[in-house]
């Protein structure tokens, strides 16, 4: 065997024993592949997570934790036992080496961080801001983003049964934390779906809908099979996209009847009218797929769905590493059959500068991980520019290296850019995290947050941000340089 970077092997998944936890450890497998059980026993604070993990878990530890949701948490505390269950999955509260691992767990790295994770220094980007991708901007009616020519995002609800440190819609989606307060949709549910209806009634130009939140897992059953089935009877939707990373964190849910049932109709009347439903989920650690994960996913693909494709999100301290992103991916495609597809980077939200990497990092994983899927699961590394989209790492324009700006390009305009004459001449940044750059780009970044524009970039304007509306049209459009302007 010639040695590689990276070493292939399979690996068997395994359902870690829910039992060597003291709060499950009388749970019944029955409990655990039920959905009601999982969503009643999450664990949405401190108190919770001690009852289930016990008293031999450090002090230190549940404090570090506390401190983070009181002071920086961007999304509050809601995670399944799947979850839970799959952080330190080899040992038990209290076995020699427990509270070393959960510190430097990937899984609870992002769903539980602890204030000693962030960045002392940079907690935030004196660019970050919420709704980083100024999706509201790009509302053509309340929860629908017109952002590419041929497609939508529809924010078809701002729940989700998992709440995920590092969320991009940090603005609007989940509970209000001590430190952000949440924007509320304005219009009633169910109008505000007939509106996106409406309009894509009256674009037959957007083929494509990604029908998100929040996460799709959600909403009741029935009035998710009706809105996608008022998609598929317009004519000019070809693609549906259903985003759950309830498909992970709760695969007890899509393995529920009423769900496989429903998918099966869905999926048949797909077929009859020729358009693709596929199912988007976001796994970020390897140690996520498990069996039931597995089953959710092959449950799904047996109703007759195009696919089930997985976007996970680029973190430091949870991914970084091409053996991390590699180990993924063939659990994916090798034992669940869901499609590698997108690694997001890390969107420029506040608190996010200990998770992100830079552009270069990114390209580097980029090309360490080419040649060893097969080509179409060989997941694309993407950065998703305001204003701009997703491009692939290695479509930078221009990258100054020393700021760490990275400038991009477009060849589209936005629902906002419609009579913008430079929307596609004009160059679009994104900032690595300053702790990253040389000294003397750190200086740069330093004297620019002292200096007069210090209000408009400070941590406290990006978490107070600006109120969501739907098309909006605030300076930071026209120029895109706004002291604090800034990216799922
Ligand atoms: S599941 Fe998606 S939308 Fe929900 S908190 Fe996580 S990243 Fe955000």
């Amino acid at each position: 065997m010639i040695d590689q970077p990276y070493a292939y092997r399979r690996a068997e998944l395994a359902e870690p024993d829910w039992r060597r936890l003291p709060g499950w450890a009388a749970v019944t497998e029955a409990e655990w592949e039920s959905a009601q059980w999982q969503r009643a026993h999450c664990v949405k604070n401190v108190r919770q997570l001690r009852d289930v993990l016990g008293p031999r878990v450090p002090e230190s530890f549940y404090a570090d934790l506390a401190r983070d949701q009181a002071e920086r948490a961007t999304m509050s505390m809601l995670v399944p036992p799947q979850m839970v269950n799959t952080m330190v999955p080899a040992l038990a509260p209290g076995q020699p080496g427990f509270a070393e691992a959960l510190f430097a767990d990937p899984v609870r790295r992002y769903m539980l961080p602890v204030f000693s994770d962030r960045r002392a220094d940079w907690p935030s980007h004196p660019m970050a801001s919420r709704d980083s991708l100024h999706e509201a901007e790009m509302w053509v009616t309340e929860g629908l983003t017109h952002r590419y020519p041929t497609k939508v995002l529809a924010e078809v609800l701002p729940t989700c049964p998992q709440y995920c440190g590092h969320c991009t819609r940090m603005d609007l989606v989940g509970n209000p934390t001590p430190v952000v307060a949440k924007h509320k949709f304005g219009m009633p549910r169910d109008d505000r779906l007939a509106a996106m209806l409406r309009y894509l009634r009256a674009n037959p130009g957007v083929r494509d809908v990604v029908v998100s939140g929040g996460d799709v897992a959600n909403l009741p059953w029935p009035r998710l099979e009706a809105f996608v089935g008022e998609l598929m009877a317009i004519d000019s939707v070809r693609d549906i996209r259903l985003a759950s990373k309830a498909l992970m964190g709760l695969p007890q849910y899509w393995l529920t009847g009423e769900v496989r049932a429903g998918m099966e109709r869905l999926a048949a009347t797909a077929r009859r009218r020729g358009v693709s439903i596929a199912i988007h989920t976001h796994v970020n650690a390897a140690q996520s797929v498990t069996p039931l994960v597995a089953r959710a996913a092959r449950a799904m693909l047996e109703t007759g769905i195009r696919d089930v494709r997985n976007q996970g999100v680029l973190l430091r301290g949870v991914n970084a590493t091409a053996d991390a992103l590699l180990d993924l991916c063939f659990a994916l495609l090798d034992e669940a059959k869901i499609m590698p597809y997108y690694f997001y980077m890390c969107d420029m939200i506040p608190g996010a500068e200990h998770w992100r990497l830079s552009l270069a990092e990114a390209q580097r994983l980029q090309q360490q991980i080419m040649g060893y899927l097969p080509g179409f699961a060989t997941p694309r590394v993407v950065c998703d520019v305001p204003y701009v989209g997703k491009r692939w790492v290695h479509q930078v324009a221009r990258y100054d290296t020393e700021r760490g700006i990275s400038y991009w390009t477009k060849n589209y305009r936005t629902a906002v850019e419609a009579g913008d004459p430079l929307a596609l001449s004009r160059e679009y940044e994104y900032y690595d995290p300053v702790h990253l750059l040389p000294e003397p780009g750190q200086r740069w970044w330093r004297a620019r947050a002292a200096g007069p524009a210090r209000e408009a970039v400070g941590p406290a304007r990006a978490l107070a941000g600006r109120p969501r509306s739907a098309r909006g049209s605030g300076p930071d459009r026209a120029g895109h340089q706004p002291a604090g302007a800034a990216g799922a």
